[in-house]
């Protein structure tokens, strides 16, 4: 079929995605300007915020791809005190980010939910209502989410990093702590709840194939999330799955398939947000510009303090999230003005 025919299908099927992946770089033009287009028609050409704190490094899993990993020792821990939050919110809303973007490593004991619940309580409380609040802090039971969603967070981020059985296995331990089918079920619960919910994948990871990518971005259409988060698979020579690196594609052809997801999911869900992931800023300095150009509607600059994200090491020493402040990234501004001041939530969430 000619490649423009494709862009026009309704719907994409698993074939026609595969096609758009495997888009020569005339082809991926095409698609990355048919994908803007589209986003300008739909949700605007605006770019809103996310102000990022990365709350904790401490985790209790193991995922093999991850620096964050429960058993590796090579990183110093943190957790940052709640004291700290007050001031943390005032940024957000003396800068104008307006929304507040939680990630932490993933806990379920008692200590950590009633943290949360209680930093999400004092952000609604202290007469900052007007900061958005979206958390990332993994899977955990319903009565969880739920408590945080009536707290005072509206949004949630879990990413599905593939929706491949085989694939998840080679990428976490084959053990109680790490089911592909619980977290499925987690992502279904969090939009049963109500949350304005994201989810994404890891592009690049060995072993996979075009049609796992497509399959996987179907999955996410189907399952109607409000948001895509576009990431790639960075190596890590703290990680276990360091030891395949043999088998990757080259950082450069693994962004360029993250943003070919971006295009393509804009293409299949016009109305929602679309989130370029850290690792596209740390493969690439201009990555979140080439996301905005592919389709992509929010960023994420980081307002962590300085020493906390000098041990966020989820990738290695050459891809830190360090410099990912809105000073530090260069966008286009007049194509792509910065939505201050305003939340900026799915168009999709408010459509169903
Ligand atoms: S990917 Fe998430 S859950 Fe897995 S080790 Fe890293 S921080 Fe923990």
């Amino acid at each position: 079929m000619i490649f423009r025919n494709i862009l026009e299908k309704k719907p994409l099927e698993i074939n026609d995605i595969v096609e758009l992946l495997s888009s020569t770089e005339e082809e991926m033009d095409l698609l990355f300007e048919y994908a803007r287009e589209l986003r300008d028609q739909t949700v605007g050409n605006k770019i809103y915020l996310r102000a990022t704190l990365y709350l904790s490094n401490i985790c209790s899993k193991n995922c093999l791809f991850c620096g964050l990993r429960k058993e590796n020792n090579a990183i110093e821990r943190f957790s940052i005190e709640e004291n700290e939050i007050e001031s943390i919110a005032q940024k957000v809303i003396t800068e104008k980010y307006q929304s507040l973007y939680i990630e932490t490593g993933e806990r379920q004991d008692s200590k950590f939910i009633d943290k949360i619940d209680r930093i999400v309580k004092s952000i609604k409380d202290e007469s900052l209502t007007d900061i958005g609040i979206t958390l990332a802090c993994g899977e955990q039971k319903p009565e969880t989410y739920s408590k945080w969603f009536k707290s005072g967070a509206h949004r949630y981020i879990l990413n599905l990093e593939t929706t491949n059985d085989f694939l998840y296995q080679h990428i976490t331990p084959n053990d109680f702590d790490h089911n592909l089918d619980y977290r499925k079920r987690c992502l279904k619960s969090l939009l049963k709840i109500g949350y304005q919910v994201g989810s994404g994948i890891m592009t690049g990871i060995p072993y996979q194939t075009h049609e796992d990518i497509a399959t996987d971005l179907k999955y996410l259409a189907d399952s109607n999330i409000h948001k895509f988060i576009a990431g790639a698979y960075i190596e890590n020579s703290s990680t276990p799955l360091y030891e395949e690196n043999k088998y990757l594609l080259t950082q450069q052809e693994r962004m360029l398939l993250s943003l070919k997801c971006i295009a393509i999911m804009r293409i299949m869900m016009p109305d929602i947000a679309i989130i370029p992931s850290s690792s596209i800023l740390a493969m690439d300095k201009l990555g979140w510009q080439k996301a905005i150009n592919a389709g992509a509607n929010i960023i994420l600059p980081n307002i962590t303090p300085a020493l906390e994200t000098s041990k966020y090491d989820i990738y290695n020493s050459d891809n830190q999230v360090q410099s990912m402040s809105l000073e530090n990234i260069s966008l286009d501004q007049k194509r792509n003005p910065i939505a201050f001041g305003e939340w900026g939530d799915s168009l999709r969430y408010f459509a169903k």
